[in-house]
């Protein structure tokens, strides 16, 4: 790893980070990068010299642990230590991603109206500009390419990059599945299926158009036109997001199919970044529907398989308040059918997610621990149930403090889900 000084800046072109992900108390850099350094800030770059993250130190920053870190949809989300008590016990992980764009608002507010984030951005454009400025035939090769592609990522030509993203898998990416934590957030969307079965009334990401599964001509230009678009970067990507809702409900063989594809195609296998993971939503109704044969063959894929599903609540008021047109029977068989698979599958996590609402009936809370609590025998690591908070979710220590109660009577890993498109 070689460094090269600049006046006052350190220029370190091509760093190797942490080839895993992991959760750790102090922060940690994954993946091969470019670093800049002056006396005030660290800007990471990925391998096509594209913004990633900018961490500050000193009087001028928050706190020396956290960070700013820029999505590949364009989006920065500013990773958050330890201002909130238990930031683990809510979250499962050490750093809370805090948005810059309207989410459920548990984490973070505020955080892009400070002094110190908004200085960083300022302190990014100057960086922008001082490295046009410089000369740079002074210079190494390795440090002058580097600031040759950091000077060609302007922020304007990272808003285009990001829009030519959205193009190449049909829009953005509204949520992302909770379980893309393990990973940071860092996936390659890959867009199988489009819409949903269920059109629930409290959702805010569902689209009106019906199920509709795509075809493995679009899929398979997605992935080549996605290998393209990450370029050199590709080998610090080593996590596949089947897209959108209902990715389960496309059936065994254009998942396993996709899967494979991307593994081939993005060189998943050879990645710098190992263990790769695969992520997708599914439906009670998709659930229900797969048979072994699904779940043997996603098992055998060369991922660690995390699969989503809303279940909400088990409580027949609930669900109509909701408008799922479920029934609370029917939920109970989704949630016994993901148990059973987490038992059975080695290489699959079905993880689930039900909603908290202040004002919801009485009734739902305790229709979810009959679940997790009445009909689970013991304790299990597998079978990670999201709160998912609605718009009105009461205030933020009430909504905290139902949670760490609800957290101690449940049998399986409860945290919050924090929606995050990409
Ligand atoms: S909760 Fe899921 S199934 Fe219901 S409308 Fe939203 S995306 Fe569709």
């Amino acid at each position: 790893m070689e460094q090269f000084q600049f006046e006052d800046l350190i220029i370190t072109p091509r760093k190797k980070g942490a080839v895993k992900y992991a959760k750790i108390s102090y922060p940690l850099r994954f993946g091969v990068f470019s670093e800049i350094r002056n006396s005030a800030y660290t800007y990471q770059f990925n391998l096509n010299g594209e913004i990633k993250t900018i961490q500050g130190r000193g009087e001028g920053w928050l706190d020396a642990a956290e960070w700013l870190k820029r999505t590949v949809g364009d989006d920065w989300v500013y990773f958050s230590a330890g201002g909130y008590t238990g930031a683990y016990d809510y979250t499962g992980e050490y750093y809370v991603p805090c948005l810059a764009y309207e989410s459920n608002t548990v984490y973070g507010n505020g955080r892009f109206e400070s002094s110190e984030v908004l200085n960083a951005f300022a302190a990014w454009e100057q960086l922008q500009k001082r490295l046009q400025s410089l000369d740079l035939t002074s210079l190494q090769p390795d440090a002058a390419n580097c600031i040759r592609q950091i000077i060609d990522k302007s922020p304007a030509a990272l808003k285009d990059r990001a829009e030519r993203f959205h193009r190449i898998i049909g829009g953005r990416v509204t949520v992302l599945p909770p379980d893309t934590r393990h990973v940071e957030y860092d996936v390659i969307p890959v867009n199988i299926s489009d819409g949903c079965l269920y059109h629930c009334g409290f959702c805010r990401v569902k689209s009106t158009a019906g199920y509709k599964v795509r075809s493995e001509t679009n899929i398979l230009s997605q992935i080549e036109q996605l290998n393209e678009f990450f370029g050199k970067d590709i080998i610090n990507c080593n996590s596949v997001f089947l897209g959108q809702h209902d990715a389960l409900f496309a059936g065994a063989d254009i998942i396993e199919w996709t899967a494979r594809k991307a593994y081939e195609v993005l060189r998943l296998g050879s990645a710098y970044m190992k263990e790769p993971r695969l992520f997708l939503f599914g439906s009670v109704d998709s659930l229900l529907n797969a048979d072994n044969s699904l779940f043997s063959a996603l098992n055998r894929l060369p991922y660690q398989t995390y699969i989503n599903i809303g279940l909400e609540t088990a409580d027949a008021q609930t669900l109509s308040i909701l408008k799922k047109p479920l029934n609370p029977d029917k939920i109970s068989e989704a949630f016994h059918q993901l148990m059973a698979v987490n038992h059975q599958y080695a290489n699959i996590e079905i993880t689930a997610n039900f909603v908290y609402g202040a004002d919801l009936p009485e009734t739902h809370l305790p229709s979810i621990l009959g679940l997790t609590r009445h009909q689970l025998n013991r304790s299990y690591s597998k079978g990670t149930i999201y709160i998912s908070p609605l718009e009105n979710s009461g205030t933020k220590q009430e909504l905290l403090s139902k949670f760490i109660e609800f957290k101690k009577l449940c049998r399986l890993p409860v945290y919050i889900y924090l929606i995050q498109r990409l």
